[in-house]
């Protein structure tokens, strides 16, 4: 390819077929950040912060995780309505995070997004025809007449009527404007859509008409899809395979049914068992998991699931500490950490602009609160209590510090590598794959009851 002109260069990246099977996207260490300037006086919001995974021609790759864990971020960053901080994104061995000018726009021609809420993501002032029309107009696609033809049969492929050619998106119900936005996306002919969660804001009923157009699409288009979604049970039925994301990382990524029937990773675990049975006789138990995600401002050393985790490993003098306490010494630390967050940020500016000693809480009601029920072993008991005064000495940071130091693990220092599970070409981002310790299934069913809050 290096030895086309440049001419010749500008079309390939678009143009180039990839058949169906085959890696279409590849994406190697992807990181986008927000704010990076730090105008705003804080670190950057590592929105995505390392991903890798492909996608393959004509497949439906789902992306799951909580609300702000990057997920749109994520698809923008594909389609370019967001540039990367690092990383790529290959197509056909060619990078189109650093694409420009013609090859650029090919790249936008050939990747679309359709967007979650149909009520905002059109024009008003727009005619359906003109929403529709206006990606064939941009990029100057046949004649005038021929583009107004092309909207028409788009018109009739997403199941909408040709005199709608004239009306206004506010018109239209929901579902109908979603069906607008389809047909925008598909004006173009693109390969790729990402897809971010485009049933979300719809009734139940007109939820299924979507996607089964979207799957009727799929298939008479050969289109590949990123389908992002928070519905997990949607996400089961439309998509090959799925990733899961947890604060802009990937945690697992792996065909669908294996994932749903056996899931690898922690964070994965806990995401599933939080879906509502159909059954409620049925005996899964769930997982409740404590606290919030941290902030993408300032994510975890180690595992970025590492303060939350269930089953994170502990340092070897600790396996056989009481879980009740072991829980209790995650919660403190977590405290901490939210503490010395909010902190930072602004009452640590207040405070030294009034010189007073406002402290969030007293740090030694916390302890007793933890503690004072349960037994604590001495050396237990007095390294709780030493980090307990540094934070009254206004040292938090060194509190968190000495914390990590005598309870933490691998977990909290080191970024896990990514672990192939089974033999369906799944890959989980956990330690606990590594040969030395218990996987995480095992860990689950030796930690016990006391993790799983029957519903
Ligand atoms: P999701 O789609 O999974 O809900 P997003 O990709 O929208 O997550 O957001 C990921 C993180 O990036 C969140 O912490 C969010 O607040 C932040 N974020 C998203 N967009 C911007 C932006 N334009 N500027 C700064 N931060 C942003
Ligand atoms: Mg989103």
């Amino acid at each position: 390819m290096s030895t086309q002109t440049n001419a010749n260069s500008q079309e390939t990246s678009a143009s180039e077929e990839v058949s169906s099977g085959e890696t279409l996207i590849e994406v190697r260490n992807l990181k986008t950040y927000y704010d990076t300037t730090g105008l705003l006086g804080g670190s950057a919001v590592k929105a995505v912060d390392g991903v890798n995974f492909e996608i393959k021609k004509g497949e439906t790759l789902g992306l799951v995780g909580e609300s702000g864990c990057g997920k749109s971020t994520l698809g923008r960053t594909l389609v370019r309505l967001e540039q990367a901080t690092g990383g790529e994104v290959l197509r056909r061995g060619r990078d189109i995070t650093t694409l420009s000018g013609e090859e650029l726009k090919n790249w936008r021609k050939n990747t679309q997004m359709v967007f979650q809420d149909p009520e905002s993501s059109l024009n008003d002032r727009m005619t359906v025809g003109e929403i529709i029309r206006e990606p064939l107009d941009v990029h100057e696609v046949g004649t005038p007449d021929e583009r107004t033809q092309k909207v028409r049969e788009l018109l009739s492929t997403v199941g909408l009527q040709e005199e709608h050619y004239y009306r206004y998106p506010h018109q239209f119900s929901g579902g109908q404007r979603q069906r607008i936005g389809i047909a925008r996306a598909l004006a173009l002919e693109p390969e790729f859509i990402v897809l971010d969660e485009p049933v979300s804001a719809l009734d139940v009923s007109v939820q299924a008409k979507v996607l089964n157009l979207l799957e009727d699409l799929q298939e008479e288009f050969g289109l590949t899809y990123l389908f992002i979604a928070h519905d997990l049970s949607v996400v089961r039925h439309i998509c090959d395979r799925v990733a899961v994301m947890y604060l802009g990382n990937i945690m697992e990524i792996g065909p669908t049914e294996a994932l749903f029937d056996d899931p690898a990773n922690p964070y994965t675990h806990a995401l599933l068992s939080a879906i509502p049975e159909p059954d409620p006789t049925s005996e899964r138990n769930r997982i409740t998991l404590r606290g919030t995600p941290p902030s993408p401002r300032d994510p975890p050393a180690g595992c970025p699931f590492s303060t939350r985790c269930p089953v994170k490993i502990r340092p070897e003098k600790y396996r056989d500490l009481d879980d009740e306490l072991w829980d209790r010494i995650s919660i403190l630390r977590e405290v901490l950490r939210e503490r010395n967050r909010v902190e930072l940020t602004l009452t640590e500016r207040v405070r030294d602009f009034i010189g007073g000693e406002t402290r969030l809480t007293d740090i030694y009601e916390v302890e007793s609160e933890l503690f004072d029920e349960i037994t604590v072993p001495q050396d237990v008991s007095s390294h709780i209590h030493e980090a307990i005064e540094y934070v009254d000495q206004d040292k938090p940071e060194r509190a968190q510090q000495y914390l990590r130091e005598e309870f933490g693990s691998v977990c909290d220092t080191d970024q896990p590598e990514l672990y192939t599970v089974g033999d369906t070409g799944r890959t989980s981002f956990c330690h606990r794959h590594a040969n030395e310790y218990d996987e995480p299934s095992d860990a689950y069913s030796e930690t016990h009851d006391e993790l799983f809050a029957d519903d």
